[in-house]
């Protein structure tokens, strides 16, 4: 996995809120810029650029 904004290496961890027993959060992190993803907003932003592409296309076919 790749920091999508400086390609940095990105390690698993999770994202504590003040009381983890109700904020506890799968996430990706950037060891290089500390940029992170959360598994939900990356599966959001891929089927929006899926959704954008098919789009595209319908619009070049037609
Ligand atoms: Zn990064």
């Amino acid at each position: 996995m790749k920091c999508t904004r400086c390609e940095g290496l990105m390690v698993f961890d999770r994202l504590y809120g003040p009381d983890e027993a109700i904020f506890d959060l799968p996430i990706w992190r950037c060891l290089n810029c500390g940029s992170s993803v959360d598994p939900l907003v990356l599966q959001k932003r891929l089927a929006e650029a899926k959704q954008l592409k098919s789009v595209e296309e319908n619009v070049a076919s037609s």
